[in-house]
């Protein structure tokens, strides 16, 4: 098999190789031929082989459940049976075969297109959304028909060796994402996707390499090639000569090195040369991510984005976590965490990560009812998050973060309702910290530009440079087509970053920084020269960042930094900092 080289957009670092396991969705790789008069009826026993063997599959998924899994678990396979001995599925193809003579995956994507046509016509939301089990069970049989595997496959047994897995997709979601946790896979590649694309921040969080915005890579590589991914350069090979295999496993041998080296810094106070205390917290989607960052040495959480409790749900009874889920998977991130802070961020849900994907409607989503709009526009939803959030406050030391704020009745009417959660928690008897902070993101470039309205109300500030990169430049942080324009050096974006850092200092109120910029050792000086004293990232990165604190002399570094701010030249940005990097 030809080698051949793919250029994208590097999201994590690392680098990776392994067998390539694609995720394409089967509909889209159909091939569509017809079928010779004498081979029909071979074509028609095919797709009833297939449809069997989809039986029995999901029978044996019923009956491998295990005794304490949830029961919507066996409901949905049931559904799933269901549909696949409906006639409409099972017998309609076959017709479909006899009368117009195409080949078996033809005919079943012919006919579920015309179902699926007439659920759109349906009004009852709930039937509608059976279109997607309809699909999901013609992509069962889909995939057994070309043979091609399972989306996850099951995990290994003890002692079973598989080689490391590489996720190649056109893209995956943050919920799909989470599936891969558990498994053998050690790197994603997809087509499409930004350096800040919620994908890429969770590819990061499993301390994985990956690389987005490939373009053709769904395509074009193969299920079982080769693949090494570079993490660093944003760079795909597949079928790599055995001279290039060689290379990079030599590199990947030294990175190994470097980290095992830096996982000594772990005890090590993040101080800088000049004796300036630094703290360094970390962002989790999910309470198990707690024991990864004290390994890493975080002094806290500084970003749990809970939303990823609320994604991915679809074999649940509760489409949103109840009151009591949340409470404990809340308790449980505050008692790993050992007394440590734990910022908990309200509800960040839509744009990039829709609650239900049937509902990414929105014609602008970015711009659209996200995060705190979308909680105030849903106050029983709210009321019910902070009731969590203020119950688990009674186990530990527990920081309310609002996200996406920019008017001053967004604060005040989130800060009533905290009031209001607290009223409702007293009456109930139930404790909480009265003394819980709030603090607001800013990440909207009008919230930078009105400071004085928000440490006025405020406990504490996060910047989220992600979303504020994505507002102050107009590019959509997902869209690879503007992804060369999302730049974190762009004047407009440090003047943003230093006023918010100059603001919180003036009015006494801790501001920290969680997104991407914060785990970027790049920037580390910058940041530390801008005043920043309260680094937020994933826990993979903490070291590093440690180690260019270790490194800094705060003297030169905030002087050097002056100067930057009053350069308006990116060609001078950058070298200033590469200098500050390395000086
Ligand atoms: C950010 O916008 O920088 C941030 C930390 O939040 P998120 O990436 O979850 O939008
Ligand atoms: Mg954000």
């Amino acid at each position: 098999m030809a080698s051949f080289t793919l250029h994208g957009i590097p999201v994590s670092r690392g680098i990776a190789i392994g067998r390539a396991h694609l995720l394409t969705p089967a509909a889209l790789d159909v091939k569509h031929y017809l079928v010779a008069e004498e081979h029909m009826e071979a074509e028609v026993r095919r797709l009833q082989e297939a449809i069997a063997e989809v039986h029995r599959g999901l029978q044996a998924l019923w009956t491998d459940l295990p005794k304490d899994a949830p029961t919507e678990l066996g409901a949905f396979i049931d559904v799933h049976a269901l549909i696949l001995s409906d006639p409409m599925i099972s017998e309609a193809p076959l017709d479909i075969i006899r009368t117009r003579h195409y080949n078996a995956e033809w005919a079943l994507v012919t006919q579920i297109d015309e179902l699926s046509a007439q659920f759109d016509e349906i009004e009852d939301a709930y039937l509608r959304e059976r279109k997607a089990d309809i699909q999901q069970v013609a992509e069962r049989v889909l995939k057994v028909l070309m043979g091609s595997a399972q989306l996850v496959p099951p995990p290994l047994s003890e002692g079973e060796y598989q080689p490391p897995m590489i996720v190649v997709a056109h893209d995956i979601s943050p919920a799909d994402m989470l599936q891969f946790r558990d498994r053998s896979f050690i790197g994603f590649v997809t087509d499409v996707g930004g350096q800040n694309s919620h994908t890429a921040i969770v590819a990061r969080s499993l301390d994985i390499p990956a690389a987005v915005g490939m373009s053709q890579a769904s395509s074009l590589v193969e299920q079982d090639d080769w693949v090494i991914i570079d993490g660093d350069a944003g760079v795909v090979i597949a079928n790599p000569s055995p001279l290039v295999l060689e290379q990079y496993r030599a590199r990947q041998a030294l990175m190994l090195k470097a980290r095992k080296k830096l996982l000594k810094l772990k005890k090590t106070p993040a101080v800088t040369r000049d004796g300036t205390a630094v703290t360094l917290l970390a962002n989790i989607e999910l309470p198990d991510d707690c024991p990864g960052a004290l390994e890493a040495g975080a002094q806290g959480v500084g970003l749990f984005r809970s939303e990823f409790l609320f994604m991915g749900r679809a074999g649940h009874a509760h489409k949103i976590p109840t009151e009591d889920e949340q409470f404990e998977q809340y308790k449980k991130a505050v008692l790993a965490m050992k007394g440590r802070p734990v910022t908990i961020r309200t509800l960040d849900i839509g744009a990039d990560k829709p609650l239900d994907q049937a509902e990414h409607t929105a014609l602008n989503p970015a711009l659209g009812l996200r995060a705190i709009r979308y909680c105030l526009a849903e106050p029983a939803l709210f009321l019910t998050q902070l009731r969590a959030i203020l119950r688990a406050s009674a186990f530990g030391k527990v920081r309310m973060l609002i996200p996406m704020l920019a008017h001053a009745f967004e604060i005040d009417q989130s800060l009533a309702m905290i009031e209001q959660a607290k009223a409702q928690l007293r009456e109930a008897g139930v404790k909480y910290d009265t003394g819980i902070e709030v603090g607001a993101m800013i990440e909207i470039p009008a919230a930078a530009l009105s400071l004085p309205m928000f440490v006025k109300r405020m406990d504490f500030l996060s910047i989220g440079t992600n979303d504020l990169i994505q507002y102050t430049l107009a590019i959509d942080r997902v869209d690879y087509e503007v992804a060369h324009l999302y730049d974190p050096l762009h004047p407009a974006v440090l003047q943003l970053i230093a006023m918010t850092i100059a603001a919180g200092k003036k009015a006494g109120i801790d501001v920290a920084v969680c997104g991407e910029m914060a785990g970027d050792t790049k920037l580390t000086r910058l940041l530390l020269g801008m005043g920043l004293r309260e680094f937020s990232m994933h826990p993979a990165q903490l070291l590093s960042v440690k180690q260019e604190i270790l490194n800094s002399d705060l003297g030169a570094i905030m002087a050097q930094t002056r100067k930057i701010m009053r350069t308006c030249e990116p060609g001078a940005i950058a070298e200033a900092v590469e200098q500050l990097r390395i000086g």
